[in-house]
């Protein structure tokens, strides 16, 4: 059975406009901290964006402000050229966003949080194994840690774009994670499950050692996906 793709069904993904990605960039900050994800002013939130003339970029959320306190104008434009445009400094964490939006070209939104669960497992400097078979929606068979470095540094953003080779989601050793997506909406929802997974894996390693699925078994899972749902647009990474 072929089931064709949203984007097939649609004809063709509408660009977003900068108002639009505004708009966005403040609803998910919020929904994040709805959710638990963040609190207070930790992660961010960034979108591939074209400005006005066309070039490519980024709008992200601004440094270190309150989701509650946010305005639209408060989300600042970054070409990929250099240019950098707001009334606020751009997220710490510009690099990484910014470095994985340039680099690949199949995500579109990028999510950081210190959610509770994976921002404890990532204190253990440890990868998540494929204890479940959710651990697929990353885009393999494990959600990998990356390498401590300082929060906002180039290292980070290094240590970053390695854990989510082949990958939609990593863990940030003793910082927390990131969740990427060909929309905000995949990116959000990415985020929710592996903050899911983390808290499973962390409660049933209190009591033992979890059973793991075989590289056979989640590659099945990886086919099956396929055409399940949402994840069928945002699974596209590979096994291993
Ligand atoms: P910003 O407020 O600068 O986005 O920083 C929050 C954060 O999570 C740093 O890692
Ligand atoms: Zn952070």
């Amino acid at each position: 059975m072929h089931l064709i793709s949203y984007a097939e069904c649609l004809g063709e993904v509408r660009m977003l406009d900068m108002q639009d990605a505004r708009e966005q960039l403040l609803s998910v900050s919020l929904e994040l901290c709805r959710l638990g994800l963040n609190r207070g002013t930790s992660g961010n939130v960034s979108l591939r964006l074209n400005d006005d003339a066309g070039n490519g970029g980024l709008l992200i959320t601004p440094s270190g402000l309150l989701p509650q306190k946010m305005a639209l104008v408060d989300m600042v434009w970054m070409g990929f050229d250099g240019q950098v445009t707001g009334r606020c400094a751009p997220s710490s964490e510009w690099r990484f966003h910014f470095d994985i939006l340039k680099q690949r070209a199949e995500v579109n939104a990028v999510i950081h949080t210190h959610s509770m669960y994976s921002t404890s497992l990532s204190t253990l400097r440890q990868d998540v194994p494929a204890f479940h078979y959710m651990v697929a929606v990353a885009g393999g068979d494990s959600i990998r840690c990356a390498s401590y470095a300082l929060f906002g540094s180039q290292e980070l953003s290094d240590h970053a774009l390695l854990a989510l080779k082949n990958r939609k989601a990593c863990l940030l050793a003793n910082h927390g994670m990131i969740a990427l997506g060909n929309s905000i909406e995949n990116a959000l929802g990415i985020a929710i499950e592996v903050e899911t997974l983390c808290e499973q894996y962390l409660h049933a390693m209190q009591v033992g050692n979890p059973h793991l699925l075989t590289q056979q078994e989640m590659q099945e899972v990886q086919e099956r996906f396929k055409g399940y749902g949402s994840w069928a647009e945002n699974t596209s990474g590979s096994t291993g």
